[in-house]
């Protein structure tokens, strides 16, 4: 269930409050709405469940590290082997 109070970082909470009352009015009482009498959920209450996800923030994505080196490294001596080289192997392909 939806909080009556617009959450921590809503976009629109006027949105989500009008939403909200709008989701209270058209609730589903054994498959269907008190409201209209439709069957549940309602076109006015998946309107109202749309409405409050838009009034809030995307899902937020983990921010993208590019890795710039900052000191020249040495070339691995011959024969040494990295865990990581397998990994590059796969993605990198020469010729
Ligand atoms: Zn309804």
């Amino acid at each position: 269930m939806m909080p009556a109070q617009p959450p921590l970082g809503c976009l629109d909470p006027r949105l989500w409050t009008t939403a909200y009352e709008l989701s209270q009015q058209h609730t589903d009482d054994a498959g269907r709405c008190t409201a209209c009498a439709m069957p549940a959920p309602c076109p006015k209450a998946e309107a109202a469940r749309e409405a409050m996800q838009r009034a809030l923030p995307p899902p937020r994505r983990a921010p993208t590290v590019y890795h710039v080196p900052t000191e020249k490294v040495s070339p691995p001596p011959v024969g040494a082997r990295f865990p990581s080289d397998r990994h590059i192997g796969r993605r990198r392909r020469r010729g």
